[in-house]
């Protein structure tokens, strides 16, 4: 396995895999990796030749200096980790190579990135948007794997790809959790002792909005408002947004039905946590999905 650092190499080394027929899966990341990543990366080992993963802090999708500066990285481990499991380069470029100045160019995807995450940080998904595809450019994989765990940067991926003609297959897979539930996440680093014992809370509230819907409520409101109550029993999180989105357009609903999805972003301290989870919802019935598409 090969760290690779020059933007012009690796995309010679990916130009030349290419051109032998071999392909390239990509696993885009922020490095600091866990059982979620290597999720993606065992699905791109399994479906493609050679698997390449990137591992950079893009600045652009980072609203506060700080958070961007204390991005846990630990690229030993992580070249570690990549290596056992099969991954054939690591590409680690420098913001600086990746956003020379004067950098004048941006990728607006519209609609699915206004509700959830994009209400309070907007800046965020231009920056997810404008540097994924500048590595899209620079590597050219064949496929490209995600997680459910970011469901609006997946969805916001896929329509780029799908305007801008990029010819990748994206596989999105399932959020990889631990024992009590909460979603494997980098910014866990950043929890207490105490923080990390209370920070299930947000898979528990999930649940309790599942068994409501399980129970026959479909006012999206009052499923919203009791995962709000859940949540609001533990005062150190503090509820960035809970919301019910259509699972097509990601824009808010009254009434469940169809595929929506349930997700929150919660502030424990220093770490801001995600989670969500897809269902399926006909009149009488309703079933989980492991992914929104
Ligand atoms: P990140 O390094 O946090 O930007 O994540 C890189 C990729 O890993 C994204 O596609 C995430 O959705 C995915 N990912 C992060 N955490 C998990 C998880 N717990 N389960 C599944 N995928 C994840």
């Amino acid at each position: 396995m090969q760290i690779v650092k020059q933007i012009e190499r690796m995309r010679k080394i990916a130009s030349d895999l290419r051109k032998k027929g071999t392909t390239i899966g990509f696993v885009p990341t922020l490095g600091a990796l866990h059982e979620g990543h290597l999720s993606l990366i065992r699905k791109s080992v399994e479906m493609a030749d050679q698997t390449i993963i990137s591992i950079f802090v893009n600045r652009l999708q980072f609203d506060q200096e700080e958070d961007f500066k204390q991005y846990p990285q630990d690229i030993t481990r992580d070249a570690d980790l990549a290596k056992s499991e099969g991954v054939s380069y690591i590409f680690r470029p420098s913001s600086d190579q990746m956003y020379p100045s004067p950098f004048r160019t941006s990728v607006d995807v519209e609609e699915v990135t206004e509700a959830m995450c994009g209400r309070q940080r907007p800046e965020h998904f231009r920056g997810v948007a404008t540097g994924c595809l500048k590595l899209f450019q620079i590597i050219h994989p064949h496929m490209t794997f995600f997680g459910q765990k970011d469901p609006q940067q997946a969805v916001l991926v896929r329509q780029m790809m799908r305007d801008l003609n990029l010819d990748i297959e994206m596989v999105l897979l399932p959020i990889v959790r631990m024992n009590d539930g909460l979603a494997y996440s980098s910014r866990n680093q950043y929890l207490s002792e105490d923080e990390r014992s209370l920070a299930p809370i947000l898979y528990q509230s999930l649940l309790t909005g599942k068994r409501l819907i399980e129970e026959g409520e479909r006012n999206s409101e009052a499923v919203e408002e009791q995962i709000r109550v859940i949540l609001q029993a533990k005062p150190s999180a503090v509820i960035d947004y809970v919301a019910i989105v259509d699972a097509g357009t990601l824009q808010e609903i009254d009434k469940l039905e169809g595929r929506v999805l349930m997700a929150l972003a919660v502030q424990i301290s220093k770490a801001r946590l995600i989670d969500n989870m897809v269902l399926q919802i006909d009149r009488s019935k309703m079933r989980e999905l492991p992914t929104l598409f």
